[in-house]
């Protein structure tokens, strides 16, 4: 039996006609950029995510970047990013000329510990992203009450945990701003690129708004140095479809973990995921640990069973970030997981048989 990394079949099947009567909506409205699609994709996701603005932008990675100009981060500030994160948290800080300061993550949730926070803050410290790693949300109260104490901002990656919760919060609406990916892989995807910026603040939504659109927001008339970085009416309108089947997917792949991590209780040398006290997981991925990892992915290769490893390289040791001059050794724990984690396939819809015969490959490793 072959089991991707990864299938669309699941989701996308059943909702189909429903999809492709929006794309032809859009079709024949005859108006493709900032039209209705966008307007009511905005308004329902903010609803969704809790939050009073949401500003739809052409991918996550522009998300954090306009998000980082609107609250008037740049050259010689510094903004505290996880150590392990997807390299995107970091070029938004790179794009707009501060400097990332990473900090380790806590070795068991795999998120930005707050207890190591305030030993990386100087005076030219002005922001903390967190990011909500492979679906877990971040410990959130003590993070924006260390934001509060020091007089920074608070930008969530949220690419990654559309719909968890920290201490009953949403993701993506306890920042300043905070961005979200809607690449077809994430949680909530899109049929090509697409991001969002959720936001309570109203003034940096309005600059956000003009941001996004050549900073303009009368047309022809441009306040400021803009981008052009628009959620396209064709990907809100399927966006618009999805939305409301998220809270059922993330059900299910909440069940898909809960059997994974029963079936793979007790493997010696296999660390699982676990999730934090005060906060909820919706699994992006499911990931394990294992000093063996090179080995066991060539083992699931093996047997058709699709993996992938979030993520290889830590961002502080990328040839990118070789300006920055950090060394080997001085992540530890970025550096452990990038050589131990690997990704099991993970995806609505999975069945039980899936379940099974990938939990089966893996203990046989181990046997
Ligand atoms: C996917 C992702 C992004 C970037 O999103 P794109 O839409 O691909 O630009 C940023 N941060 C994290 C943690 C991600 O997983």
């Amino acid at each position: 039996m072959q089991i991707p990394f990864l299938s669309f079949s699941s989701q996308h099947h059943p909702i189909r006609e429903e999809v492709l009567a929006a794309i032809a909506r859009v079709y024949d409205s005859q108006w493709y950029v900032l039209g209705q699609s966008v307007t009511d994709f905005e308004a329902a996701y903010a609803a969704f995510n809790q939050v009073e603005n949401c500003i739809g932008v052409a991918n996550g990675l522009d998300a954090l970047h306009l998000s980082l100009i609107a609250l008037n981060i740049g050259p010689g500030d510094e903004v505290i990013v996880p150590s392990n994160t997807y390299i995107a948290t970091w070029l938004a800080v790179s794009f707009v000329g501060a400097t990332p300061v990473p900090v380790e993550p806590n070795a068991a949730t795999y998120n930005l510990d707050p207890a190591l926070i305030e030993a990386a803050i100087t005076p030219r410290t002005k922001a903390i992203m967190p990011v909500h790693l492979y679906g877990q949300a971040c410990e959130m109260t003590a993070i924006m009450d260390i934001a509060r104490r020091h007089n920074l901002v608070v930008v969530e990656d949220n690419a990654q945990a559309q719909g968890a919760t920290a201490d009953g919060g949403v993701t993506g609406s306890f920042g300043n701003a905070n961005g979200t990916s809607f690449y077809p892989g994430k949680n909530l995807g899109a049929l090509g690129d697409g991001g969002a910026i959720t936001t309570n603040d109203a003034e940096v939504a309005q600059r956000l708004r003009s941001l996004r659109n050549y900073g303009s927001q009368k047309k022809y008339y441009n306040e400021v140095i803009g981008y052009n970085s628009r959620l396209d009416e064709l990907q809100a309108a399927v966006l618009s479809v999805k939305l409301p089947y998220l809270p059922d997917w993330t059900a299910q792949r909440q069940q898909v973990a809960a059997r994974y991590t029963e079936l793979l209780a007790g493997v010696e040398g296999l660390q699982l995921p676990i999730v934090a006290a005060g906060s909820t997981h919706v699994y992006h991925l499911y990931v394990v640990r294992t000093a063996r990892r090179d080995a066991l992915q060539q083992h699931l290769t093996a047997q058709g069973i699709g993996t992938l490893i979030h993520y290889p390289v830590p961002p502080h040791l990328q040839q990118a970030y070789a300006h920055l001059q950090m060394t080997a050794g001085q992540y530890p724990i970025a550096e452990e997981l990038a050589a131990t984690s690997l990704s099991l396939p993970m995806w609505p819809g999975m069945t039980e048989e899936h379940v099974l015969v990938v939990a089966e490959a893996v203990r046989s490793f181990f046997n």
